[in-house]
């Protein structure tokens, strides 16, 4: 059965840009190269609807993500140039994550070679995030898959402030994040549980706030699905974060992640999100690193 979702076309071109959406298709490569996934592991993303837009985002938004027709103010809102290439890459974003949930909901794990927008906001695009599919997917799996409680484990190094905002006031799904306290967003949400941490936090102290705070919130929620974001730029020399973590701090904390999942029987849907290196394909080892591992947890 699937376990890995992908599609080229998670690789529009941004120009200039820090955010390198090749390192998607990168990580893909290294995956297949190193036989950690074969092609009868890997399955396309669905397809995202109107409807499933409209369940996290405004109708003029919907309605700007599905023409394709942006303007200035919203490049300017999401720092990148949306281009038509750009939004129709984030939709398959999106309906990757949506499959993963689907995967993970029918085989106990599902992981995303993408996803993770935990910026975008119901009525706009902000910090390189366009759709929020981390929120559509887990309304989709409460409405169309019956799983009453969500949990969002985010773990990138930016705080998940869009997918806070849209579940603001909603009992049902549970938003967990973890992120440097001193960098973007500056304006930071309410997330169900904030766990911030100073610049420069290495491994050690980072995996000790982990373990203290993600298993008792946890137990205490009970989710029927997790759905998790794994930034990769929490490690060190990231060009946007500033936390120290090595490679093997990154590995743990996602054998940490996927064991607690795992012991639970809590199905578990994995997306990469943010990862900047000088190189993509330092970023991209990071991440395949991050898939391989969740893989080896759950063998
Ligand atoms: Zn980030």
């Amino acid at each position: 059965m699937a376990v890995l979702v992908f599609s080229p076309g998670y690789s529009a071109p941004l120009p200039g840009h820090v955010f390198r959406p090749d390192k998607f298709r990168l990580a893909f490569d290294v995956l297949i190269r190193e036989k950690s996934v074969t092609a009868a592991d890997v399955a396309a993303p669905a397809k995202i609807s109107k409807k499933d837009l409209l369940s996290v985002h405004t109708p003029a938004w919907t309605r700007k993500c599905l023409s394709g027709r942006f303007t200035a103010a919203d490049s300017a809102a999401a720092e990148m140039k949306i281009t038509k290439a750009v939004i129709r890459s984030h939709l398959l974003h999106a309906g990757g994550t949506v499959k993963a949930v689907q995967l993970a909901l029918d085989g106990g794990l599902g992981i995303n070679c993408g996803g993770g927008s935990h910026h975008a906001r119901a009525d706009r695009g902000a910090g390189f995030c366009l759709v929020n599919d981390l929120a559509l997917a887990a309304l989709k799996a409460r409405k169309e898959a019956g799983v009453k409680k969500v949990m969002i484990v985010d773990l990138d190094v930016h705080q998940g402030d869009g997918t806070a905002a849209v579940f603001r006031g909603d009992r049902s799904v549970f938003t967990f994040s973890m992120h440097q306290a001193d960098i973007y967003p500056e304006k930071k949400e309410k997330s169900s549980l904030d766990v911030p941490l100073p610049r420069g936090t290495g491994g050690a102290a980072y995996l000790r706030a982990l373990r203290r705070t993600l298993p008792k919130a946890m137990d205490r929620f009970k989710p029927g699905l997790v759905i998790y974001l794994a930034g990769a730029d929490v490690c060190r020399g990231d060009l946007l974060g500033g936390l120290a973590l090595s490679p093997a701090d990154l590995r743990r904390r996602e054998t940490f992640v996927a064991g607690l999942c795992r012991d639970r029987n809590i199905p578990l849907a994995v997306t990469l999100g943010g990862g900047y290196r000088k190189a993509a394909a330092g970023a991209a080892r990071l991440h395949a690193g991050s898939i391989k591992t969740v893989l080896k947890a759950y063998k």
